[in-house]
């Protein structure tokens, strides 16, 4: 029997959704070892997330508070997680693979001498033992990895996993003991963070992402915000459009930028490079515009217009605005 640890995110005292995606990954992991799941919750302020916590089905809830946990450092958090995750003998720790899990769970694992499968996309059971399936060279090629040492941190991709629902049964909260970093902790210092802050919903959770390329230029924010705003989307980047300064970097969607799975994507004088395809290909409906009908984004698109985006996105816009 093996028991799995959620590392869960935090964030203005509520859960964020990647964490409902490590928990799915954790009730399949749980079922196929025999064991349970349990969620830690770290941090400060952290009743409402936990309570929230308490809802998704999990054995046990293990909240770490300390007013030195305030504000997020992966050198503060990951001697406790990885304490919590010994002294209880999981067998797996588990976190989504966003900023956060990336910051955070590599140190996890190397504070335990654990082997880490980073941003899976699936879970199979052989021998009694998991194997994770993740995605290499942006996705054109699938490898399955096994983790020989007895204790296992993974990290999980958000897009991969449908978020957890509420499981019904509330679970009790259990406090812990917030373990004191070592010298490697003093040598970092929070400064500040400067949060962006914007009505439309965060890029990595929003259920449709208005994504634009290259081909915008000065005109990004007048053509995409638009068309975002009148569906209530997330606004989204190639790599190309953000390299030149038409949208800021976070807003880039690929490879070596976000991972996004929405319901809709409409993409929007983008190319469809591999690199890019490899953060929005698992988006339910793709639609794409580009005035080119040999461009590669036409080949993963469900509807494909090919136009010039300059007539056409202030077109679409207006009818559905009007509709
Ligand atoms: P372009 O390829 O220049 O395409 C512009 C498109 O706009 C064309 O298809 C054109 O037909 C169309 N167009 C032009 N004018 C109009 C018009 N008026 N109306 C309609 N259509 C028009 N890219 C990412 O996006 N994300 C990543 O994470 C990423 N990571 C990378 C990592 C590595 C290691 C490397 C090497 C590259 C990476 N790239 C990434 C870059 C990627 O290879 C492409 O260069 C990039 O995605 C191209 O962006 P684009 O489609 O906006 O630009």
């Amino acid at each position: 029997m093996a028991d799995v640890l959620v590392v869960a995110e935090a964030a203005e005292g509520k859960l964020k959704k990647t964490t409902h995606s490590a928990v799915t990954f954790a009730r399949q992991a749980a079922t196929a070892l025999g064991g349970t799941y349990s969620i830690l919750v770290i941090g400060s302020g952290l009743d409402a997330a936990a309570a929230e916590a308490a809802s998704l089905g999990a054995a046990k809830v293990l909240v770490a508070q300390d007013a030195s946990l305030e504000t997020y450092l992966a050198e503060r958090y990951a001697p406790t997680v990885a304490e919590v995750a010994k002294s209880r003998g999981f067998a797996v720790v588990v976190g989504a693979a966003s900023g956060y899990g990336k910051d955070l769970l590599p140190r996890v694992a190397a504070r335990l001498d654990a082997g880490y499968a980073s941003d899976i996309t699936g879970v199979i059971t052989e021998g009694g033992s998991l194997r994770y399936r993740r995605p290499m060279f942006a996705g054109n090629a699938f490898g399955l990895v096994s983790v020989s040492t007895p204790i296992q941190v993974v990290s999980v991709r958000q897009s991969a996993f449908a978020a957890a629902d509420a499981s019904g049964a509330q679970t009790a909260v259990e406090a812990v003991a917030v373990t004191q970093p070592g010298a490697a902790a003093g040598r970092v210092e929070f400064v500040s963070f400067d949060q962006v802050k914007s009505s439309r919903p965060e890029l990595a959770e929003a259920k449709v992402v208005v994504s634009g390329g290259r081909a915008l230029k000065e005109k990004f924010n007048q053509v995409i915000d638009p068309l975002a705003d009148v569906l209530g989307a997330a606004v989204g980047a190639s790599r190309a459009a953000c390299d030149a300064g038409y949208a800021p970097g976070d807003l880039q969607v690929g490879q070596t930028g976000k991972i996004v799975a929405p319901q809709l994507y409409i993409a929007i004088g983008i190319s469809g490079a591999i690199q890019h395809l490899a953060g929005m290909k698992g988006s339910k409906v793709i639609v794409a515009i580009n005035k080119d009908a040999d461009a590669p984004i036409f080949q993963v698109a469900d509807y494909g217009l090919v136009a010039d985006l300059f007539a056409a996105v202030p077109e679409l816009t207006k009818q559905i605005q009007s509709a």
